[in-house]
């Protein structure tokens, strides 16, 4: 956090890869063969609606309350400008997609694993933050969501791969900014019930918060409040519980932060119970949801004036050494109160590879400019103009 601005720059030109369209049918629980082979539907989309979209989140941007301090394009990949934080009265928060601190479980020795990438950097905990840590430092919170087990235990025989990592690697979190992760999601639970414990003790070690699982992280912000809830969002049947739980906290001047693990691996495309889940706990009074799961990018909308980020796709991401798919963002929001309510100020979207290799996964994200920024960009503008009103 807080550290100053530094112009960064990309590295890894990654073009898509082939397009593959392709349909699964699966809701929730991470299928190997789609987890893994990260097909990607083809998309389609007009100039025309590609420009829309484009100034539709320009607008809705612009329409939002005015910023007191210096404004963030909706769209902008970066300022060169410094910035300052510490008692400005504005909460700015970070959010990333799945981070797996780790591997599936059994293929730790293999050649390009996320174990042996490490290794080959002297198992420097700092290395796989270490190319968006200057971004990631100039916040408040970042929030990730954890999808992998910190443990020695043995994985679960009864599922088709685990995703797990040394206790230590929670160290990874503080070292690249990252000061809070989700625990709602289909790989939490794949060492077993211990294994999330001692998942959780890892965070505590480090000092990571954490929410989900009947976790709620509260915190204090520049005087605001700010509260993050969890769920795994397979089935619109938690509508009820989320939104009692969104009322029980949501106050005028705090911040209420609703993270769900949702929608179809590998699928640009919303479903209908993420834009349940979603805009039901915007209506119930949250002021931000924050999706993942698909592994993929979805579209980003406003509904009744709060943002919904229906998937960030994957980020450190060591549940696959070979990733078909790396675009990816950092998604970044201004919090301030405003008349006594808190109220989002702007936001941008920072887009991002999740390795500098195309070819290989080398687990360590890095911004992208130009064309690459670009393609990123006009992607989202498409999957957001996508969504069904
Ligand atoms: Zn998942």
């Amino acid at each position: 956090m807080r550290a100053g601005f530094r112009r960064y720059f990309g590295q890894a030109p990654a073009e898509l890869a082939p397009m593959l369209a392709r349909l699964s049918l699966l809701a929730l629980g991470c299928n190997p063969a789609s987890s893994e082979a990260h097909a990607q539907p083809a998309g389609d989309g007009s100039a025309a609606q590609v420009a829309s979209a484009v100034a539709e989140v320009a607008a809705s941007a612009s329409s939002a309350p005015a910023a007191s301090a210096e404004p963030v394009s909706a769209q902008a990949g970066s300022s060169g400008a410094p910035r300052s934080h510490a008692g400005d009265g504005v909460v700015t928060l970070s959010a990333v997609g799945d981070c797996t601190l780790g591997d599936p479980a059994g293929s730790e020795l293999a050649p390009g694993s996320f174990h042996d990438v490490l290794a080959k950097h002297g198992g420097d905990l700092a290395y796989p933050f270490s190319g968006v840590r200057a971004l990631l430092e100039d916040d408040d919170l970042t929030i990730a969501n954890l999808e992998g087990t910190l443990t020695t235990r043995a994985p679960r025989t009864d599922i088709p791969f685990a995703f797990r990592g040394r206790p230590e690697f929670a160290g990874m979190l503080p070292l690249g900014s990252v000061e809070l992760v989700a625990l709602a999601n289909n790989h939490m639970n794949d060492c077993g019930p211990r294994g999330t414990d001692d998942t959780i003790a890892a965070l505590e070690a480090e000092k990571v918060g954490y929410f989900g699982l009947g976790h709620v992280d509260k915190r204090t912000i520049d005087g605001v409040e700010v509260v993050n809830l969890g769920w795994t969002g397979g089935r619109d049947e938690i509508l009820g519980e989320v939104q009692r739980a969104v009322r029980a906290h949501k106050r005028d001047e705090n911040l209420v932060i609703v993270s769900f693990h949702w929608g179809i691996e590998n699928e640009h495309a919303v479903n209908s119970v993420q834009l349940k889940l979603g805009r039901g706990a915007v209506d119930a009074g949250a002021d931000l949801v924050l999706g993942h799961h698909p592994h993929v990018l979805q579209g980003i909308e406003t509904y009744e004036g709060r943002t919904i980020v229906y998937s960030l796709g994957n980020f450190v991401f060591g549940g696959n050494a070979r990733p078909a798919e790396l675009d990816t963002v950092i998604f970044r929001a201004r919090f301030a109160k405003r008349d006594g309510k808190v109220v989002e100020l702007d936001h941008e979207l920072v887009p991002v590879s999740v390795s500098g290799h195309r070819a290989q996964n080398d687990f360590r994200p890095v911004p992208l400019e130009g064309s690459d920024a670009a393609r990123v960009r006009e992607n989202l503008a498409r999957y957001s103009a996508s969504l069904p009103r």
